[in-house]
């Protein structure tokens, strides 16, 4: 395939890229490891800044791909190598198949009867999930596929015998891509908790992350929008957000990742919504909440149920009847706090999956992310450059198509 660009990653900056790259009458390739497009935008509840689910912005992008002959949309697609520089980018891309036959009516009866389950990872491993399946009903491409840790599973291999929908015999393929500029827009992953020891993280089952909390209010997700505790599905009476868990940290996150303060204090808003007089905790070393997202905190601020606490937790541990003590030093007043709630949700910071083995000559900043250096050819955007929203992931998207139209332009 030749190209004008590359874009690497399906999320809100690798669309925002495509299309608006598309748009001005360059032919773009998009790349997404997983079987859809949409990165981490399609896993929350709502988001910043219409507070809003996520296919209310991402609908319209969809639209545009659909519509834009000049988009090329490969999924369940990754570089295995990249090579060349600006002009002249030779990439190799590997795409899974889906491993599947037939009409989607055809696939929803066979997978009724599909016998293998596995963790689903959409949610966070919140729930299985049978291995033939739909990620969820706005996924764009939307379709069934075969979750690859299955495809090996001797059950699974008896079940494509007796059944036509499936062939797990499908090998992927390896595309050659030419393209003039690379816009490299892979995202992040959420911290790994179970690495902050003190926080209990993996081994309280009432203890989630951030992104848990996002499932567990989506109608899609695990508990179908009920924010409840995980350990029993009680509702939730105490709730307490513990803001930089692993951020800010030499340990683990030396950085701020500049939106879990946002986050909190939405999700904070979240419960509120389902449960009017539950008391609700929120521990902050400082609150970071930029511009006009300072609204959202003083409407926190002036909830008489929510109570802040300067300082950051330094432990939680198991108490009676499946909740959860939270420690905390006051910096205001030096004492000790001891909380007790029926749910912790830390708020994890953002890490960026950026892979760059596969290409020489790309800068990264001393946590990782992307240098965006003048003159390469190969342009990041979005989390693959810094920490950052949805709204300045699509600036930055923007801003990226610019630089690349100016090394297409002198080609
Ligand atoms: Fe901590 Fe808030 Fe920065 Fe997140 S945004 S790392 S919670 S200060």
């Amino acid at each position: 395939m030749n190209t004008d660009l590359l874009v690497i990653g399906g999320g809100i900056a690798g669309i925002t890229a495509a299309v608006e790259a598309a748009e001005v009458g360059k032919k773009v390739v998009l790349v997404e490891k997983e079987h859809w497009l949409g990165g981490r935008v399609v896993q929350m509840h709502k988001y910043f800044p219409k507070l809003c689910p996520p296919m209310c912005g991402l609908e319209i992008n969809f639209r545009r791909i659909r519509q834009n002959p000049d988009v090329t949309v490969l999924t369940g697609a990754s570089p295995t190598k990249i090579e060349g520089d600006a002009d002249a980018f030779k990439a190799t891309i590997n795409v899974e198949p889906r491993y599947v036959k037939g009409n989607y009516s055809e696939l929803q009866e066979c997978a009724k009867e599909c016998p293998v389950e596995v963790t689903d990872n959409f949610n966070f491993g919140m729930r299985k999930v049978k291995a033939l399946r739909v990620v969820n009903e706005l996924a764009y491409p939307f379709g069934f596929f075969v979750e690859k840790e299955a495809i090996n599973d001797p059950a699974m291999k008896e079940f494509a015998a007796k059944y036509d929908c499936i062939d797990l015999d499908m090998k992927a393929e390896t595309v050659e891509i030419d393209a003039k500029a690379i816009i490299w827009a892979t995202g992040w992953e959420p911290y790994d908790a179970t690495k902050i020891d003190n926080l209990g993280y993996g081994k309280l089952p009432n203890v989630v992350t951030n992104m848990n909390m996002e499932r567990m209010a989506s109608a899609g997700g695990p508990t179908k929008g009920k924010i409840v505790r995980p350990s029993d599905s009680k509702p939730i009476t105490k709730a307490a957000f513990v803001q930089c868990a692993g951020s800010r940290d030499e340990n683990h996150l030396p950085y701020c990742s500049a939106i879990c303060c946002m986050a909190s204090l939405k999700q904070n808003r979240y419960i509120r919504e389902q449960y009017p007089d539950a008391e609700l905790h929120i521990f902050f070393i400082d609150a970071r909440t930029p511009g006009r997202w300072e609204d959202f905190l003083q409407e926190v601020e002036g909830d008489e149920k929510t109570i802040i606490h300067r300082g950051k937790v330094a432990k939680i541990e198991e108490a009676e009847d499946g909740m959860v003590i939270l420690t905390a030093e006051n910096t205001l007043t030096g004492m000790l706090e001891h909380v007790t709630v029926d749910l912790a949700i830390l708020a994890t910071g953002m890490v960026p999956t950026v892979d760059t083995t596969l290409i020489s000559g790309i800068k990264r900043t001393e946590y990782g992310f992307i240098e965006n250096n003048n003159g390469s050819a190969i342009i990041s955007a979005g989390v693959a450059a810094a920490p950052k929203d949805v709204a300045t992931s699509n600036e930055e998207a923007t801003g990226a198509v610019i630089k690349a139209l100016q090394i297409i332009g002198r080609s």
